[in-house]
């Protein structure tokens, strides 16, 4: 492409005059236009030819496809997808020890996962985070970043990023760079070797802090997830909030959420309401209400004495869903519209049933149409049972 201008953009073409009368560049479009465009129109003026040689300046406009606006109102934008359901580490909040995982014929192919992302981003959504599981244990992930880095390029998509729990993030952090992967969230419960042992269970807490250092060294831009477990950690949130001060690097905190059957663990006993966090944070630092906003759920604020932000994510205590603009795909190519409830529509079968993307354009419509207005999650301390049955990573959080 010569120039392009807005939704318009002009080349050149030449070939042998005693070639084919016709030359097809409609296939070639594809290649060219920002996935979330359509090509509406074409120009040719035959301009300057030379001997043997014909030649045409060729003008084509696009539009943009219709985005994907649910019966709220709300335009989506953010998809979150789960790309395993496995992973290398046991959070007790998170997994049970002996966790069942899903046969690798429900698990989508890494090509159905790029054609499933690209349908969505065809549709407007401008930014993809790869979750899990942990995404980076899923074998030649790498592929996918690449494949869909190119939404990047073409400006289609405005952030593609990770949420990982930091092991294998020496091997990637080049790579993910090389795709196009600015910031990254890293989840990272305490500083303590033998606190991260007992919240991870197979986590070696070295590993995940040189990830760190090196994806930092890499370029990559890194927010650090705290779930705050009572009991727990609750002692270390100033010195997390220093340490990330120090780095350079955002920081957040979770409510722990009740999802997910695993056992009798005292996933209920943990729960702490970030009122208190915030309160216990103040104790230390001076935060001020700022208006910063990633696109997500969380409420940030600036730490005066660092410089840094930190955020809260309240899904429990708070109700954000007014402003929601995300849904959630799954590994096996289920879209869940609502964190916090069960609806969920089927887009592995109509991805699956043709090679064309009409049947599954269809199905992301149908269950946008369906996105409920918002969620209401229970704790009920009398009962063990989780509000939401299905486990964290499934929905990638
Ligand atoms: N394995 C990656 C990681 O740990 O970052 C990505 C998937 S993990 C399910 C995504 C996030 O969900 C993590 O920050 C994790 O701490 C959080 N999470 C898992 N179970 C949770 C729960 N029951 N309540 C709140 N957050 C949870
Ligand atoms: Fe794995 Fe992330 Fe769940 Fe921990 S929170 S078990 S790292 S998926």
């Amino acid at each position: 492409i010569a120039s392009m201008r807005g939704r318009v953009c002009q080349f050149s073409l030449s070939r042998p005059r005693e070639s084919a009368p016709r030359c097809e560049i409609e296939p070639e479009l594809g290649s060219f236009l920002p996935a979330n465009s359509r090509y509406i129109r074409r120009e040719r003026r035959p301009s300057e030819s030379g001997a043997g040689v014909e030649s045409a300046r060729v003008e084509m406009a696009f539009e943009a496809t219709r985005p994907l606006i649910d019966p709220f109102e709300r335009a989506i934008t953010y998809l979150r997808v789960s790309v395993t359901d496995r992973c290398d580490f046991r959070c007790v909040y998170c997994m049970s020890e002996d966790m069942a995982f899903l046969p690798k014929a429900d698990v989508l192919t890494l090509e159905e996962l790029d054609r499933m992302c690209s349908a969505f981003v065809t549709r407007g959504v401008r930014k993809l985070r790869l979750t899990g599981g942990e995404p980076l244990v899923r074998r030649n992930i790498m592929w996918l970043f690449r494949q869909l880095g190119r939404h990047l390029q073409t400006g289609a998509l405005d952030e593609l990023t990770l949420t990982t729990n930091g092991s294998q993030l020496s091997r990637y952090a080049g790579e993910l760079v090389d795709a196009g992967v600015r910031r990254i969230n890293v989840s990272l419960d305490t500083l303590d070797a033998q606190k991260f042992k007992d919240i991870t269970l197979w986590g070696r807490f070295e590993q995940v802090m040189e990830g760190i250092r090196d994806a930092k060294d890499a370029g990559l831009a890194i927010k650090i997830n705290t779930v705050a477990l009572k009991g727990v950690n609750d002692d270390e949130f100033a010195a997390i909030l220093a340490w990330c001060g120090d780095q350079g690097h955002d920081l957040t905190f979770i409510e722990v959420m009740p999802m997910g059957e695993i056992g009798a663990n005292a996933r209920l006993d943990q729960y702490m309401p970030l009122s208190m966090v915030r309160a216990r944070l103040m104790e230390d630092f001076t935060l001020e209400e700022i208006d910063y906003q990633t696109g997500g759920p969380a409420r940030y604020m600036r730490v005066e004495e660092t410089g840094g932000r930190v955020g809260f994510i309240t899904p429990m205590t708070h109700n954000f869903c007014e402003s929601c603009n995300r849904v959630r795909l799954t590994c096996t190519g289920t879209l869940f519209m609502c964190l916090g409830q069960e609806d969920a529509a089927d887009l592995r079968a109509p991805l699956r049933a043709s090679a064309g993307d009409e049947l599954l354009t269809d199905a992301i419509d149908e269950a946008i149409g369906r996105k409920p207005k918002g969620h209401d999650f229970i704790i009920d301390r009398r009962r063990t049972d989780p509000a939401v049955s299905r486990h964290m990573s499934v929905t990638g959080g």
